[in-house]
Protein backbone atom coordinates (compact mmCIF):
# COMPACT_ATOMS: atom_id res chain seq x y z
CA UNK A 1 0.00 0.00 0.00
CA UNK A 2 1.88 2.57 -1.27
CA UNK A 3 1.61 6.30 -2.89
CA UNK A 4 3.75 9.36 -3.25
CA UNK A 5 1.59 11.23 -0.59
CA UNK A 6 2.58 8.11 1.84
CA UNK A 7 6.55 8.49 0.99
CA UNK A 8 6.50 12.00 1.48
CA UNK A 9 5.26 11.81 4.80
CA UNK A 10 7.39 8.82 5.59
CA UNK A 11 10.33 11.38 4.47
CA UNK A 12 9.24 13.72 6.69
CA UNK A 13 10.43 11.47 9.72
CA UNK A 14 14.15 11.62 8.50
CA UNK A 15 13.63 15.50 8.02
CA UNK A 16 12.97 16.16 10.98
CA UNK A 17 15.03 13.18 13.12
CA UNK A 18 17.04 16.02 14.94
CA UNK A 19 13.93 17.14 16.62
CA UNK A 20 12.76 13.50 17.60
CA UNK A 21 16.04 12.57 18.89
CA UNK A 22 16.87 16.07 20.70
CA UNK A 23 13.22 15.31 22.63
CA UNK A 24 14.18 11.54 23.19
CA UNK A 25 17.54 12.71 24.50
CA UNK A 26 15.91 15.27 26.41
CA UNK A 27 13.77 13.16 27.97
CA UNK A 28 16.26 10.68 28.73
CA UNK A 29 18.21 13.72 30.92
CA UNK A 30 15.67 14.56 32.95
CA UNK A 31 13.99 10.73 33.93
CA UNK A 32 11.01 11.34 36.08
CA UNK A 33 8.13 8.57 37.39
CA UNK A 34 4.84 8.02 37.27
CA UNK A 35 2.85 11.48 37.52
CA UNK A 36 5.83 13.59 37.97
CA UNK A 37 6.77 13.73 34.25
CA UNK A 38 6.39 17.54 33.88
CA UNK A 39 9.05 18.35 31.76
CA UNK A 40 8.49 14.61 29.55
CA UNK A 41 5.02 16.25 28.46
CA UNK A 42 6.26 19.89 28.12
CA UNK A 43 8.77 19.01 25.86
CA UNK A 44 6.48 16.68 24.02
CA UNK A 45 3.49 19.11 23.79
CA UNK A 46 5.74 22.32 23.18
CA UNK A 47 7.23 20.26 19.85
CA UNK A 48 3.76 19.39 18.74
CA UNK A 49 1.89 22.45 19.57
CA UNK A 50 4.89 24.14 16.98
CA UNK A 51 4.23 21.54 15.12
CA UNK A 52 0.88 22.87 14.65
CA UNK A 53 -0.94 20.11 16.79
CA UNK A 54 -3.62 21.37 19.31
CA UNK A 55 -3.09 20.16 22.49
CA UNK A 56 -5.31 19.54 25.68
CA UNK A 57 -2.98 19.53 28.52
CA UNK A 58 -3.99 17.55 31.87
CA UNK A 59 -6.00 14.28 31.54
CA UNK A 60 -8.31 12.12 33.51
CA UNK A 61 -7.28 13.52 36.88
CA UNK A 62 -3.45 13.35 35.70
CA UNK A 63 -1.50 16.83 35.06
CA UNK A 64 1.06 14.89 32.79
CA UNK A 65 -1.23 13.42 30.32
CA UNK A 66 -2.41 15.26 27.31
CA UNK A 67 -3.78 14.62 23.68
CA UNK A 68 -2.43 16.44 20.78
CA UNK A 69 -4.52 16.39 17.62
CA UNK A 70 -4.47 17.35 14.23
CA UNK A 71 -6.70 17.22 11.68
CA UNK A 72 -10.34 17.11 10.98
CA UNK A 73 -13.25 13.86 10.59
CA UNK A 74 -13.13 10.32 10.50
CA UNK A 75 -11.43 8.13 10.76
CA UNK A 76 -9.99 9.53 14.10
CA UNK A 77 -6.48 7.49 14.72
CA UNK A 78 -4.71 7.27 18.21
CA UNK A 79 -0.65 7.21 18.82
CA UNK A 80 -0.11 6.17 22.15
CA UNK A 81 3.22 7.93 23.86
CA UNK A 82 4.63 7.11 26.74
CA UNK A 83 7.97 9.10 28.90
CA UNK A 84 7.66 7.64 32.67
CA UNK A 85 11.16 6.63 33.60
CA UNK A 86 12.00 4.06 36.41
CA UNK A 87 13.06 4.84 40.34
CA UNK A 88 16.88 4.20 41.16
CA UNK A 89 17.46 3.14 37.66
CA UNK A 90 20.11 6.06 36.83
CA UNK A 91 22.75 5.65 34.51
CA UNK A 92 24.93 7.47 32.48
CA UNK A 93 24.22 6.95 29.00
CA UNK A 94 26.87 5.52 26.51
CA UNK A 95 29.12 3.30 29.08
CA UNK A 96 29.84 -0.35 29.48
CA UNK A 97 29.27 -0.28 33.32
CA UNK A 98 26.88 0.60 35.45
CA UNK A 99 27.27 4.31 36.61
CA UNK A 100 24.69 6.22 37.83
CA UNK A 101 24.46 9.84 36.80
CA UNK A 102 22.84 10.14 40.49
CA UNK A 103 23.00 7.40 42.68
CA UNK A 104 19.37 6.53 43.48
CA UNK A 105 17.72 8.76 41.06
CA UNK A 106 15.63 7.35 38.53
CA UNK A 107 16.34 6.19 35.23
CA UNK A 108 14.96 5.48 31.54
CA UNK A 109 15.26 1.77 32.23
CA UNK A 110 12.17 0.79 30.01
CA UNK A 111 13.11 2.95 26.80
CA UNK A 112 10.27 5.65 27.50
CA UNK A 113 11.75 8.08 26.25
CA UNK A 114 12.44 6.42 22.70
CA UNK A 115 8.89 5.75 23.05
CA UNK A 116 7.58 9.31 23.35
CA UNK A 117 10.35 10.54 20.79
CA UNK A 118 8.75 8.04 17.93
CA UNK A 119 5.21 8.01 18.68
CA UNK A 120 5.64 12.01 18.27
CA UNK A 121 7.71 11.19 15.28
CA UNK A 122 4.82 9.54 13.74
CA UNK A 123 2.38 11.53 14.74
CA UNK A 124 3.94 14.63 12.57
CA UNK A 125 4.52 12.20 9.63
CA UNK A 126 0.68 11.02 9.67
CA UNK A 127 -0.25 14.75 10.13
CA UNK A 128 1.61 15.54 6.57
CA UNK A 129 -1.08 13.07 4.70
CA UNK A 130 -4.45 14.74 4.98
CA UNK A 131 -2.70 18.27 4.00
CA UNK A 132 -0.65 16.99 0.94
CA UNK A 133 -3.50 14.43 -0.43
CA UNK A 134 -6.86 16.04 1.00
CA UNK A 135 -7.84 12.97 3.00
CA UNK A 136 -10.18 13.61 5.79
CA UNK A 137 -9.19 12.21 8.85
CA UNK A 138 -7.85 12.98 12.50
CA UNK A 139 -4.60 11.70 14.33
CA UNK A 140 -4.34 12.03 18.49
CA UNK A 141 -1.74 11.73 19.88
CA UNK A 142 -1.62 11.12 23.71
CA UNK A 143 0.83 11.64 26.56
CA UNK A 144 -0.06 8.77 28.75
CA UNK A 145 2.04 9.14 31.81
CA UNK A 146 2.58 6.40 34.46
CA UNK A 147 3.03 3.35 32.35
CA UNK A 148 5.54 2.25 35.10
CA UNK A 149 3.41 1.11 38.35
CA UNK A 150 0.78 3.95 37.57
CA UNK A 151 -1.55 2.10 34.97
CA UNK A 152 -1.75 5.74 33.68
CA UNK A 153 -3.71 4.61 30.53
CA UNK A 154 -6.25 2.84 33.21
CA UNK A 155 -6.96 5.61 34.33
CA UNK A 156 -7.65 7.49 30.30
CA UNK A 157 -9.61 4.63 29.56
CA UNK A 158 -11.38 4.98 32.31
CA UNK A 159 -12.51 8.44 31.94
CA UNK A 160 -13.44 7.99 27.85
CA UNK A 161 -10.17 9.64 26.84
CA UNK A 162 -10.24 6.84 23.97
CA UNK A 163 -13.92 6.61 23.36
CA UNK A 164 -13.17 8.20 20.25
CA UNK A 165 -10.77 6.14 18.26
CA UNK A 166 -11.51 3.95 15.69
CA UNK A 167 -8.22 2.62 16.49
CA UNK A 168 -4.89 3.04 18.14
CA UNK A 169 -1.00 2.22 17.76
CA UNK A 170 1.92 2.39 19.77
CA UNK A 171 5.28 0.61 19.91
CA UNK A 172 7.88 -0.50 22.74
CA UNK A 173 11.54 0.39 22.56
CA UNK A 174 12.76 -3.79 22.05
CA UNK A 175 16.01 -5.93 21.21
CA UNK A 176 13.75 -7.01 17.91
CA UNK A 177 11.62 -5.45 14.98
CA UNK A 178 8.49 -7.34 15.23
CA UNK A 179 4.63 -6.72 15.12
CA UNK A 180 3.48 -8.26 17.75
CA UNK A 181 0.37 -10.61 18.14
CA UNK A 182 0.80 -11.54 21.73
CA UNK A 183 -1.84 -10.73 24.09
CA UNK A 184 -0.02 -10.07 27.99
CA UNK A 185 -1.12 -10.46 31.41
CA UNK A 186 -3.61 -8.72 32.96
CA UNK A 187 -2.97 -7.74 36.45
CA UNK A 188 -4.19 -5.96 40.50
CA UNK A 189 -1.92 -4.40 42.14
CA UNK A 190 -3.25 -3.82 44.97
CA UNK A 191 -1.83 -3.27 48.58
CA UNK A 192 -2.70 -4.38 52.44
CA UNK A 193 -2.04 -2.27 55.59
CA UNK A 194 -1.77 -3.98 58.69
CA UNK A 195 -2.72 -2.33 61.89
CA UNK A 196 -1.38 -3.41 65.58
CA UNK A 197 -0.69 -2.63 68.83
CA UNK A 198 3.21 -1.65 69.64
CA UNK A 199 4.29 -2.70 73.04
CA UNK A 200 7.90 -3.03 74.58
CA UNK A 201 8.83 -6.37 72.79
CA UNK A 202 10.58 -7.97 76.12
CA UNK A 203 8.36 -6.33 79.30
CA UNK A 204 5.11 -6.04 77.98
CA UNK A 205 5.03 -8.00 74.75
CA UNK A 206 1.71 -9.92 75.88
CA UNK A 207 0.28 -6.60 75.33
CA UNK A 208 1.51 -5.87 72.19
CA UNK A 209 -0.35 -7.16 68.97
CA UNK A 210 2.01 -7.32 66.11
CA UNK A 211 1.10 -5.93 62.31
CA UNK A 212 4.74 -7.60 61.10
CA UNK A 213 3.38 -10.86 62.62
CA UNK A 214 0.78 -10.52 60.44
CA UNK A 215 2.37 -9.71 57.49
CA UNK A 216 4.52 -12.42 58.08
CA UNK A 217 1.81 -14.64 57.91
CA UNK A 218 -0.36 -13.12 55.25
CA UNK A 219 3.02 -13.85 53.17
CA UNK A 220 3.09 -17.95 54.38
CA UNK A 221 -0.61 -17.48 53.31
CA UNK A 222 0.02 -16.42 49.86
CA UNK A 223 2.73 -19.10 49.14
CA UNK A 224 0.77 -21.99 50.50
CA UNK A 225 -2.05 -20.10 47.50
CA UNK A 226 0.16 -20.34 44.89
CA UNK A 227 0.18 -24.25 44.12
CA UNK A 228 -3.74 -23.61 44.16
CA UNK A 229 -3.50 -21.08 41.33
CA UNK A 230 -4.01 -21.48 37.72
CA UNK A 231 -0.30 -22.15 36.68
CA UNK A 232 -0.74 -19.19 34.09
CA UNK A 233 -1.02 -16.86 37.15
CA UNK A 234 1.81 -15.20 39.19
CA UNK A 235 1.59 -13.17 42.68
CA UNK A 236 4.62 -10.75 43.26
CA UNK A 237 5.31 -8.89 46.33
CA UNK A 238 7.20 -5.89 48.00
CA UNK A 239 7.22 -5.07 51.71
CA UNK A 240 6.96 -2.03 52.04
CA UNK A 241 6.78 -1.41 55.14
CA UNK A 242 7.97 -3.80 58.00
CA UNK A 243 6.97 -1.43 61.21
CA UNK A 244 10.59 0.05 61.36
CA UNK A 245 14.42 -0.87 62.12
CA UNK A 246 13.59 -1.76 66.29
CA UNK A 247 13.40 -5.54 66.96
CA UNK A 248 12.47 -4.43 70.76
CA UNK A 249 9.17 -3.18 69.39
CA UNK A 250 6.45 -4.69 68.81
CA UNK A 251 4.93 -3.48 65.91
CA UNK A 252 1.84 -1.85 65.11
CA UNK A 253 2.05 -1.08 61.52
CA UNK A 254 3.24 -2.84 58.40
CA UNK A 255 2.62 -2.91 54.87
CA UNK A 256 2.89 -4.89 51.68
CA UNK A 257 2.19 -5.04 48.29
CA UNK A 258 1.07 -7.04 45.82
CA UNK A 259 0.65 -7.52 42.55
CA UNK A 260 -1.71 -10.51 41.00
CA UNK A 261 -1.34 -10.91 37.27
CA UNK A 262 -3.45 -14.14 35.01
CA UNK A 263 -4.65 -13.77 31.23
CA UNK A 264 -7.67 -12.67 31.77
CA UNK A 265 -8.88 -9.82 34.04
CA UNK A 266 -11.83 -12.44 35.64
CA UNK A 267 -9.30 -14.95 36.50
CA UNK A 268 -7.30 -11.88 38.56
CA UNK A 269 -10.14 -11.00 40.05
CA UNK A 270 -11.00 -14.76 41.90
CA UNK A 271 -7.65 -14.69 43.10
CA UNK A 272 -7.70 -11.32 44.49
CA UNK A 273 -10.37 -12.16 46.24
CA UNK A 274 -8.90 -15.01 47.71
CA UNK A 275 -5.66 -13.31 48.49
CA UNK A 276 -7.85 -10.73 50.34
CA UNK A 277 -9.11 -13.89 52.43
CA UNK A 278 -5.43 -14.55 53.66
CA UNK A 279 -5.31 -11.07 54.35
CA UNK A 280 -8.14 -11.01 56.56
CA UNK A 281 -7.04 -14.63 57.95
CA UNK A 282 -3.48 -13.06 59.18
CA UNK A 283 -5.22 -10.25 60.73
CA UNK A 284 -7.31 -12.90 62.60
CA UNK A 285 -4.76 -14.70 63.91
CA UNK A 286 -2.80 -11.81 65.08
CA UNK A 287 -6.02 -9.67 66.14
CA UNK A 288 -4.59 -6.71 64.37
CA UNK A 289 -6.91 -4.60 61.26
CA UNK A 290 -6.05 -4.87 57.72
CA UNK A 291 -6.89 -2.65 55.54
CA UNK A 292 -6.55 -1.84 51.87
CA UNK A 293 -4.65 0.91 50.81
CA UNK A 294 -3.77 1.18 46.75
CA UNK A 295 -5.23 -0.53 44.32
CA UNK A 296 -4.38 -0.41 40.18
CA UNK A 297 -5.11 -2.98 37.58
CA UNK A 298 -4.87 -3.16 33.54
CA UNK A 299 -6.17 -5.73 31.34
CA UNK A 300 -4.76 -8.17 29.19
CA UNK A 301 -3.59 -6.78 26.01
CA UNK A 302 -6.32 -7.88 23.08
CA UNK A 303 -4.21 -8.27 19.77
CA UNK A 304 -5.75 -7.03 16.49
CA UNK A 305 -4.42 -9.26 14.13
CA UNK A 306 -6.40 -6.80 11.12
CA UNK A 307 -4.02 -4.01 12.68
CA UNK A 308 -0.85 -6.53 13.68
CA UNK A 309 -0.90 -7.38 10.09
CA UNK A 310 -1.02 -3.99 8.79
CA UNK A 311 1.64 -3.31 10.82
CA UNK A 312 4.26 -6.64 9.73
CA UNK A 313 3.37 -5.10 6.19
CA UNK A 314 4.58 -1.44 6.61
CA UNK A 315 7.66 -2.96 8.78
CA UNK A 316 8.67 -5.64 6.50
CA UNK A 317 8.50 -2.86 3.70
CA UNK A 318 11.03 -0.31 5.74
CA UNK A 319 12.89 -2.87 6.67
CA UNK A 320 15.72 -3.00 9.56
CA UNK A 321 17.93 -0.31 9.92
CA UNK A 322 21.43 -0.77 8.73
CA UNK A 323 23.99 -0.62 11.39
CA UNK A 324 27.35 0.95 10.65
CA UNK A 325 30.83 -1.13 12.59
CA UNK A 326 30.99 0.99 15.16
CA UNK A 327 28.01 0.09 16.21
CA UNK A 328 28.29 -3.80 15.66
CA UNK A 329 30.90 -3.11 18.25
CA UNK A 330 29.39 -0.73 20.85
CA UNK A 331 26.60 -3.63 20.95
CA UNK A 332 28.68 -6.51 21.21
CA UNK A 333 30.97 -4.89 23.70
CA UNK A 334 27.39 -4.59 25.93
CA UNK A 335 26.36 -7.86 24.74
CA UNK A 336 29.48 -8.87 26.88
CA UNK A 337 28.48 -6.98 29.97
CA UNK A 338 25.12 -9.03 29.80
CA UNK A 339 25.64 -12.23 32.10
CA UNK A 340 22.17 -13.54 31.40
CA UNK A 341 20.79 -12.40 28.95
CA UNK A 342 17.25 -11.67 28.22
CA UNK A 343 16.19 -14.09 25.16
CA UNK A 344 13.81 -12.01 23.60
CA UNK A 345 14.46 -13.56 20.10
CA UNK A 346 13.53 -17.31 21.37
CA UNK A 347 9.60 -15.59 22.43
CA UNK A 348 10.02 -13.88 19.05
CA UNK A 349 10.83 -16.96 17.16
CA UNK A 350 7.90 -18.63 19.01
CA UNK A 351 5.62 -15.98 17.97
CA UNK A 352 6.59 -16.63 14.50
CA UNK A 353 5.04 -20.03 14.64
CA UNK A 354 7.08 -22.65 11.91
CA UNK A 355 8.97 -19.32 10.78
CA UNK A 356 10.50 -19.20 13.98
CA UNK A 357 13.18 -21.87 14.08
CA UNK A 358 15.08 -20.17 11.52
CA UNK A 359 15.40 -17.16 12.80
CA UNK A 360 16.42 -18.87 16.26
CA UNK A 361 19.35 -20.16 14.30
CA UNK A 362 20.38 -17.49 12.23
CA UNK A 363 19.81 -14.94 14.86
CA UNK A 364 21.39 -16.45 17.96
CA UNK A 365 24.69 -15.15 18.32
CA UNK A 366 24.31 -11.55 16.42
CA UNK A 367 24.73 -8.74 18.82
CA UNK A 368 21.89 -6.66 16.93
CA UNK A 369 18.92 -8.16 15.75
CA UNK A 370 19.08 -6.28 12.29
CA UNK A 371 16.13 -8.16 11.08
CA UNK A 372 11.98 -7.24 9.87
CA UNK A 373 10.70 -9.88 11.13
CA UNK A 374 7.10 -11.25 9.86
CA UNK A 375 4.09 -10.58 11.57
CA UNK A 376 1.97 -14.16 12.36
CA UNK A 377 -1.10 -14.22 13.65
CA UNK A 378 -0.98 -16.99 16.09
CA UNK A 379 -2.12 -17.32 20.14
CA UNK A 380 0.45 -16.12 22.41
CA UNK A 381 0.73 -14.35 25.66
CA UNK A 382 3.81 -12.58 26.91
CA UNK A 383 4.40 -12.98 30.30
CA UNK A 384 4.39 -9.48 31.03
CA UNK A 385 1.95 -6.97 31.51
CA UNK A 386 0.82 -3.08 30.04
CA UNK A 387 -1.86 -0.69 30.36
CA UNK A 388 -1.94 -0.43 26.84
CA UNK A 389 -4.36 -3.69 27.53
CA UNK A 390 -7.08 -1.00 28.76
CA UNK A 391 -6.39 0.76 25.59
CA UNK A 392 -7.12 -2.73 23.39
CA UNK A 393 -10.82 -3.17 25.46
CA UNK A 394 -11.47 0.21 24.39
CA UNK A 395 -10.56 0.21 20.42
CA UNK A 396 -8.61 -1.83 18.27
CA UNK A 397 -5.13 -1.29 19.13
CA UNK A 398 -1.92 -2.75 17.49
CA UNK A 399 1.41 -2.45 18.86
CA UNK A 400 5.46 -2.91 17.15
CA UNK A 401 8.56 -3.70 18.90
CA UNK A 402 11.58 -2.17 17.64
CA UNK A 403 15.04 -2.55 18.16
CA UNK A 404 16.77 0.39 19.81
CA UNK A 405 19.36 -1.97 22.14
CA UNK A 406 21.42 -5.04 21.77
CA UNK A 407 20.72 -8.27 21.61
CA UNK A 408 20.14 -10.20 24.83
CA UNK A 409 19.48 -6.94 27.05
CA UNK A 410 17.73 -6.83 29.88
CA UNK A 411 14.32 -5.37 30.78
CA UNK A 412 14.70 -2.41 33.40
CA UNK A 413 18.46 -2.93 33.35
CA UNK A 414 21.31 -0.45 33.40
CA UNK A 415 22.45 -2.03 30.46
CA UNK A 416 18.67 -1.11 29.05
CA UNK A 417 19.18 2.85 30.06
CA UNK A 418 23.01 3.01 28.62
CA UNK A 419 21.88 2.24 25.28
CA UNK A 420 19.00 5.15 26.10
CA UNK A 421 20.49 8.03 23.69
CA UNK A 422 22.66 5.84 21.14
CA UNK A 423 22.55 6.16 17.41
CA UNK A 424 21.18 2.23 17.74
CA UNK A 425 18.51 3.64 20.18
CA UNK A 426 17.82 6.13 17.57
CA UNK A 427 17.59 4.42 14.64
CA UNK A 428 14.97 2.18 15.91
CA UNK A 429 12.95 4.93 17.52
CA UNK A 430 12.94 6.21 14.16
CA UNK A 431 12.14 3.71 12.20
CA UNK A 432 8.79 2.66 14.66
CA UNK A 433 7.75 6.23 13.64
CA UNK A 434 7.59 5.18 10.60
CA UNK A 435 5.90 1.99 11.22
CA UNK A 436 3.22 3.25 13.01
CA UNK A 437 3.17 6.47 10.81
CA UNK A 438 2.68 4.34 7.40
CA UNK A 439 0.03 1.89 9.25
CA UNK A 440 -2.16 5.01 10.28
CA UNK A 441 -1.68 6.49 6.53
CA UNK A 442 -2.47 2.91 5.18
CA UNK A 443 -6.05 3.62 7.34
CA UNK A 444 -6.70 6.65 6.41
CA UNK A 445 -6.26 5.77 2.91
CA UNK A 446 -8.34 1.92 3.48
CA UNK A 447 -11.32 2.74 6.18
CA UNK A 448 -12.35 -0.68 5.00
CA UNK A 449 -9.62 -2.35 6.83
CA UNK A 450 -10.62 -0.45 9.97
CA UNK A 451 -13.88 -2.05 9.39
CA UNK A 452 -12.17 -5.35 9.21
CA UNK A 453 -10.53 -4.32 12.51
CA UNK A 454 -13.67 -3.11 14.18
CA UNK A 455 -15.22 -6.63 13.52
CA UNK A 456 -12.75 -8.29 14.63
CA UNK A 457 -12.79 -6.50 17.41
CA UNK A 458 -16.11 -6.83 18.18
CA UNK A 459 -15.76 -10.74 17.94
CA UNK A 460 -12.76 -10.86 20.11
CA UNK A 461 -14.92 -9.16 23.12
CA UNK A 462 -17.25 -11.61 22.58
CA UNK A 463 -20.28 -9.90 23.94
CA UNK A 464 -18.23 -8.30 26.51
CA UNK A 465 -17.26 -4.27 26.98
CA UNK A 466 -14.63 -2.40 28.47
CA UNK A 467 -15.38 -2.33 32.00
CA UNK A 468 -13.09 -0.18 33.76
CA UNK A 469 -11.14 -2.27 36.18
CA UNK A 470 -10.50 0.60 38.92
CA UNK A 471 -13.26 1.77 41.11
CA UNK A 472 -14.34 5.43 40.72
CA UNK A 473 -13.29 6.63 43.77
CA UNK A 474 -9.88 5.58 43.20
CA UNK A 475 -7.64 8.28 41.59
CA UNK A 476 -3.86 8.00 39.93
CA UNK A 477 -2.16 9.61 42.91
CA UNK A 478 -4.19 6.47 45.14
CA UNK A 479 -2.00 4.65 43.57
CA UNK A 480 0.82 2.87 44.97
CA UNK A 481 4.09 0.70 44.09
CA UNK A 482 6.38 0.10 41.56
CA UNK A 483 6.21 -2.79 38.72
CA UNK A 484 4.31 -2.60 35.65
CA UNK A 485 5.85 -3.76 33.11
ZN1 LIG B 1 8.03 -0.06 29.17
Amino acid sequence: MDNLFKTQALQEIDKSADLFCRVSDAIFDAPETAFQEHTAARLMCEALEAEGFSVQRGLAGMDTAFAASFGSGSPTIGILAEYGALSNMSQQAGLLEPSPVQKGAPGHACGHNLLGGGAMAAAVAVKRYPEASGTAGTVICYGCPGEEGGSGKAFMARDGVFDQLDCALTWHPSTINMSSPASTLANYQVSFRFRGTAAHAANAAHLGRSALDALELMTTGIQYLREHIIPEARIHYAITNAGGAAPNVVQSEAEIVYLIRAPHANQVEEIYQRVQKVAQGAALMTETGVEETGFKASYNVLPNHTLGAVMGDNLLALGAPTCTQDEWDWARAMCDTIQRPNRLFQTAAGMMGPKGAGFVSAYQDKAIYDAALPYVPVQYVLPSSSDVGDVSWVCPTAQIGAATMCAGTPGHSWQLTAQGKSSIAHKGMLLAGKVIAGTAIDLLCHPEILVKAKEEHTKTLDGGGYRPLIPQNIGPLDVLGEPDA
